[in-house]
Parts: C-alpha cells; structure tokens; sequence
C-alpha cells in the first residue's frame, strides 16, 4: 500500500466544514467573524503514552481525546484536528482500527481531519487540534481571583490506578478494574463544560499531568496558592479504599491522566456551576479555595497536611 492509499484509505472523510481538506499541500479554513482560533498540539509515544502493543481502537481515541480536552479546557468549540503518524509499517489491521476509534470521537464533537503528515518511524501519534472562541471569551490559567472556589469535574485517579493494576502496583477486582480501565483508556474530554463555563469560570485547565501540577500552573499563573480538602475530592468507590495509603494519594493528587477539567469561579457563581452539573449530568465538586500567596496546601479534615513530596508527571524531572 501506497504512503497515498494509506492517507485516502484511513484518513480522508467529508469535510464541510473546511473549504479544503486532505490532499493539497495545505488546508484552508475559514474562521468565522468575532472568533479567535484556539489552537493546540499533543503527542502520544509509544512506550512512554501508552504499552507499544496497545488497542489501535482506543490509541485513535486517546491520541484525539487528549487534544479535543485542551480545547476544551479553554472554553473553545474544537473544529478541525491535523494527524501527523509515524508508523513503523503499514498494518492494514491496525489502520483500520485506530481510523475507527479517532474517526468515532471526532465524529461526537463534529472535528473534522483536514490533513497531517505519515511517514516511516517508530510508533508515534501527534495531533493538532483547532477550535473556535468569542473573541476574549477563552478560559485562561491566569484568570484565578482570591476567595474563587477551586472546582473539579468528574472523578480523580481512576486513569492512575488502573495504571497501577497493569504496572502490578496494586490489585483490583475485576470489575473495578474495568471501571478505572474505561478512565485510563476512553477519556471523554469535557468540551461542553468548557462552553458552558464561558463568562463564569475565572480560570480553567485540563488535568492531564495530575491535579496538584495542573492546579499549579493556575496558581503560577495567576500568582495565587490554594488550599484544597483532600476528603472532599471526587473518587470512584474502586479508589475510595486507597485514598489513606501513599499509592492512593499520588493517584488523586499526581496520578494524570484525568482529562478532568479544574476551574475557578467566584463564590456568587455557585448555584450557577451547580445547575451546569445537572444540565450536563456530569458532578462537578467544590474542592476547595484560591488564596492570597502561593503554592497548593491539601488539608485533611483532621486539618493536617498532606505532603506528597512529587506534584506529577513531568518528562524530563
Ligand atoms: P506534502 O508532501 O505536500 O507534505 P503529503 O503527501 O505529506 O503532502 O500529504 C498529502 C495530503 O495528505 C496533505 O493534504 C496532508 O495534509 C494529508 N495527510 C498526510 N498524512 C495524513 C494523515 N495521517 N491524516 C490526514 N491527512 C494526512
Ligand atoms: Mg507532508
């Protein structure tokens, strides 16, 4: 097969939303009146994103979801996404699926691939993502105030501890497994939090990296500290048991791979927040508050500190 066929084969669908997609030198978009262009890159490698013989299905999922929840987490609407492959050969088998599982989720959030670049190379995935926002209506890091409510959407860690499981660190029943696997593996990126967060979030960021480290970067950011409640942070039952051990706290706290999205709002704005979580059907949890300073404290309900001693991932620490 053709480095030509491969493209068209795997990788070229209608896009209507672009006035050219896949196959010239470049594409060409039009971005609408009033809107900014959001645009992000992520990439996934093999044997440090993700075990080199995983499922192609989730791998097209996962290299999109990740980029589709730094869309997100700006407040933007994703558009269009630019797929760059370096595929050690051209397995037909695994084309095909992972076509499917990238293709499945653009398809949910009406992204459309409008083109990329595929060459021979070790296993590696890069996606770009581009969305649109009202001019000035992105949620940014450094918008945090003093006395904004720290909120979390969904649920922390699960992607961490069913790394663990696989890593033999701990051992799950099956059934939580399945449950934490579904976190690590399918991440659903939170895009309509993000759009419904426009105009109240002060700030916002997605956790990729672990919620102490991507708190942080608010926190740098916006030249505050925080003080989170390490009792009311929102954890599946299958973590629920791990959280006074060290293995439980590093997957609340640093663990990753959340695609959560962390948000400040003023505390007039709660109901508000409150009615988005109902709306969406998604819990978002107040867990805890911006303060004058810097850095991030987690307090236990007994009111002592919990110190991790790591903050999360980081490629290169
Ligand atoms: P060029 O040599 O001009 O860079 P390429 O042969 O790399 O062109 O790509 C041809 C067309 O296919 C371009 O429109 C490019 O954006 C698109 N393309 C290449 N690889 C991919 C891919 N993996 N997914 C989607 N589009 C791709
Ligand atoms: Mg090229």
């Amino acid at each position: 097969m053709s480095e030509f066929d491969l493209i068209q084969r795997y990788f070229t669908r209608a896009t209507p939303g672009a006035v050219l997609g896949v196959g010239d030198d470049a594409a060409l978009l039009r971005i609408p009146g009033g809107m900014e262009l959001a645009v992000s890159t992520d990439m996934l490698v093999s044997g440090t994103h993700f075990f080199p013989d995983a499922d192609p299905l989730l791998l097209g999922h996962k290299a999109l979801a990740v980029n589709i929840s730094d869309i997100a987490a700006m407040g933007a609407q994703p558009r269009w996404a630019l797929l760059s492959l370096s595929l050690p050969e051209a397995d037909e088998a695994w084309l095909q699926q992972f076509s499917t599982g990238f293709f499945a989720l653009a398809q949910q959030h009406g992204v459309e691939l409008i083109g990329g670049d595929t060459t021979r190379g070790p296993l590696n995935l890069c996606v770009t993502i581009m969305g649109v926002v009202p001019q000035g209506a992105a949620l940014r890091r450094s918008g945090a105030q003093p006395g904004d409510d720290v909120w979390v959407s969904g649920r922390l860690g699960d992607a961490a501890l069913a790394l663990a499981h696989l890593q033999g660190r701990v051992q799950l029943v099956a059934d939580e497994f399945a449950a934490c696997a579904a976190a690590l593996h399918q991440p659903a990126p939170r895009v309509a939090l993000g759009l419904a967060l426009r105009g109240i979030a002060h700030s916002a960021i997605d956790v990729s990296d672990g919620l102490l480290a991507d708190l942080g970067h608010i926190l740098e950011c916006s030249q505050l500290g925080a003080e989170i409640h390490y009792d009311a942070l929102p954890v599946s039952s299958a973590l629920r048991p791990y959280l006074a051990q060290p293995a439980g706290q590093h997957c609340v706290l640093a663990g990753g791979d959340d695609y959560e999205l962390c948000f400040t709002a003023s505390v007039a704005r709660r109901a508000e927040v409150e009615k988005i979580s109902v709306q969406l059907g998604l819990p978002l949890t107040r867990i805890g508050a911006i303060v004058a300073g810097s850095g991030c404290t987690v307090r236990a309900s007994t009111g002592s500190v919990i110190n991790i001693g790591e903050s999360g991932y980081d490629h290169f620490a």
